[in-house]
This record gives C-alpha cells, sequence and structure tokens, in this order.
C-alpha cells in the first residue's frame, strides 16, 4: 500500500526534524554565550559566530522543508513536486525525505538562485 511507504518516510522525516531542533537548540545557546562587545571584524569569534548564524539559517531552512513535507505527508500529496507535480524519484525521497521537489526542479532552481545571488553580490 501507498500509505505504509509514506509512514516510513513520516517516521523518517519526524526523527529528521527532532535532531535538527536539537541542534538547533545547541547552536542558538552558543551564540549567546559567544557575544563579544568588544570583538573586531575579522576576529575569530566573530567569524565561528558567523559560520554557527549560518548554520542555523540552514537548518531554518531544512526544518521547513521538513514540516512542508510532513504536512503534504497527513494531506496524501506527500512525494509529489511542488513545482511540476509529477511524482518524485522513490529513490530520491529515500536519500532525502524533506525533497519537495524533483530532481529536474531542484536543479533549474538551484540554478535561479545561484544567479539571483550572483547578480545582488556582483561577484
Ligand atoms: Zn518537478
Amino acid at each position: 500500500m501507498a500509505g505504509k511507504k509514506n509512514d516510513l518516510h513520516v517516521k523518517k522525516l519526524e526523527e529528521e526534524r527532532e535532531q535538527a531542533l536539537a541542534e538547533l537548540a545547541r547552536l542558538r545557546e552558543a551564540l549567546k554565550s559567544e557575544v563579544d562587545p568588544d570583538a573586531d571584524e575579522g576576529d575569530p569569534d566573530l567569524i565561528e559566530r558567523e559560520k554557527v548564524m549560518a548554520l542555523v539559517q540552514g537548518l531554518e531552512r531544512k526544518l521547513e522543508s521538513i514540516e512542508y513535507a510532513l504536512r503534504q505527508a497527513k494531506e496524501g500529496t506527500y512525494g509529489v513536486c511542488e513545482r511540476c507535480g509529477e511524482p518524485i524519484d522513490p529513490a530520491r525521497l529515500e536519500a532525502v525525505p524533506e525533497a519537495t521537489l524533483c530532481v529536474s526542479c531542484k536543479s533549474i532552481v538551484e540554478r535561479q538562485s545561484r544567479i539571483r545571488t550572483t547578480t545582488t553580490t556582483q561577484f
């Protein structure tokens, strides 16, 4: 049954959500304790802090995808690409249970976001 397969993904997603939340809590705690008002730009502590902040942002994005995938699972639309509506490759869902885009849409979206980043930062 199709539902059974989704149950497995839901379990995996919930585990991932737990892990991401725990990791986020840990990182936020680290951010709290590392505030140094005297730090100069380029200070190793500040660089470390920026790294942690980037990790936090990455995790928040991941959590959003996980929540979205869990909602989809509840609505019975899990495993369907949110961009083109085609089923996502099961092997991809196996590797990335929070995936909401099929491989081809993901590469298109990533290309677009790279172009956006490139134009805004003028690199
Ligand atoms: Zn797609």
